[in-house]
C-alpha cells in the first residue's frame, strides 16, 4: 500500500478556550509546522490570523507565514483560500495564491477548491437554535473552473474538497474533463459540532463517500473531521488505503490531554507504522501527486 501522507490542520479559527496550543501568528504557525514536520506530517494547513486570533484578511500576512514555514522545515504548503468574503469574486478569492505563486520564498504548493455549494450555518444542538440562517458558502461550476484554470496556470497543485457526495461527483466530472489532472489529491471533509453541511466523523459517515468512489489509482483521497476528533477513524482509513488530515484547527482534542498539533500528528504516524505503513516525506508526496517541484 502506498505511503501515509500526514497533513497537520493547524489552527483554521480555532481559539483557545480548550487548548492553548492552537498557532496564530506567522512565528507560531511556522514552529508549529517544522514540529509536525518531524513528527510525521507531510504537509501544512494553516489560516493567517491576527495576533489576538481573529481571521487576518492580509495577502501580505500569508506571505510571511509562507516564508517562514519554508525556512523552517520542508513541509508542504496548503494556505486557505477562505480569508476573503464568501460572496467575493472567484479571481479575488483566488488572487493572492496566483500571486504569491511568482515569489519563490512566498509559493504554496497547493491550493484548495471546494468542489460545490454548502449551507454553513451553525447549530447549536445544546441549545435548539442556528447561530445564523443565512450563510451559503458558494462555488459554482464557473467559479471552480476559474480556480482550476488559475492554480493550473500558476503551477500550484489543486487540492480537491468534498463535503458530500455531490461535491465528489462533481470533482469526477472536472477529472473527466480534464480540467483537473491526474493524479489528484481529494479530501472529504467529515463535520461533527455545529456545522451541518457534511457526512457526520462516524465510520458510517466516511464509508458513504467510499462508497462513491471509483476505484481509479490516478485518485488519492484523504479525511478530516471539522469539529470533532478523528483518532477514533484513522486505523480505519489506514487499513482502506486513505490519508489523513487532522489538527487543532479541526477540534481542541481536551479529551486527550489538549496535545499539540505535533503530538497528535505523531500519534497518527506511530499508528500507521504499527499498522505496517510507512509515512511519506514531503518529497514522497510530491512524487505519489506528480506535483512539479
Ligand atoms: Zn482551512
Amino acid at each position: 500500500m502506498e505511503k501515509l501522507i500526514i497533513e497537520a490542520r493547524i489552527n483554521e479559527y480555532a481559539m483557545r478556550e480548550v487548548n492553548a496550543k492552537v498557532p496564530w501568528t506567522p512565528a507560531e504557525i511556522a514552529r508549529d509546522a517544522a514540529d509536525c514536520r518531524a513528527a510525521g506530517a507531510a504537509i501544512v494547513h494553516f489560516h493567517a490570523r491576527e495576533d489576538n486570533g481573529a481571521p487576518s484578511h492580509q495577502a501580505d500576512t500569508y506571505g510571511e507565514c509562507i516564508s517562514r514555514i519554508r525556512a523552517a522545515s520542508d513541509v508542504l504548503v496548503h494556505p486557505t483560500l477562505g480569508f476573503v468574503a464568501l460572496d467575493a469574486a472567484p479571481k479575488e478569492r483566488v488572487g493572492h495564491v496566483v500571486s504569491l505563486a511568482k515569489d519563490a520564498a512566498r509559493r504554496p504548493d497547493f491550493a484548495p477548491m471546494d468542489m460545490g455549494s454548502t449551507n454553513i450555518d451553525r447549530y447549536d444542538a445544546a441549545k435548539g437554535r442556528f447561530r445564523t440562517t443565512d450563510l451559503i458558502y458558494k462555488n459554482s461550476t464557473a467559479t471552480l473552473r476559474h480556480f482550476a484554470q488559475a492554480i493550473a496556470g500558476a503551477g500550484l497543485k489543486p487540492y480537491l474538497v468534498s463535503w458530500n457526495i455531490g461535491f465528489t461527483r462533481q470533482a469526477l466530472a472536472f477529472l473527466e474533463l480534464e480540467w483537473v489532472a491526474r493524479p489528484a489529491f481529494l479530501l472529504f471533509v467529515l463535520t461533527d459540532g455545529e456545522v451541518l453541511a457534511g457526512h457526520p466523523g462516524t465510520p458510517e459517515g466516511l464509508d458513504a463517500h467510499l462508497n462513491q468512489l471509483p476505484d481509479d489509482p490516478g485518485l488519492h483521497w484523504s479525511v478530516c473531521n471539522f469539529g470533532g476528533e478523528m483518532l477514533g477513524l484513522v486505523d480505519k482509513i489506514i487499513a482502506a488505503g486513505g490519508h489523513i488530515a487532522i489538527g487543532l484547527g479541526d477540534h481542541h482534542y481536551g479529551a486527550f490531554g489538549c496535545p499539540s498539533n505535533a503530538e497528535l500528528i505523531a500519534r497518527v504516524a506511530a499508528r500507521a507504522r504499527a499498522l505496517g505503513r510507512d509515512v511519506a516525506t514531503p518529497q514522497e508526496t510530491r512524487e505519489m501527486l506528480a506535483m512539479d517541484r
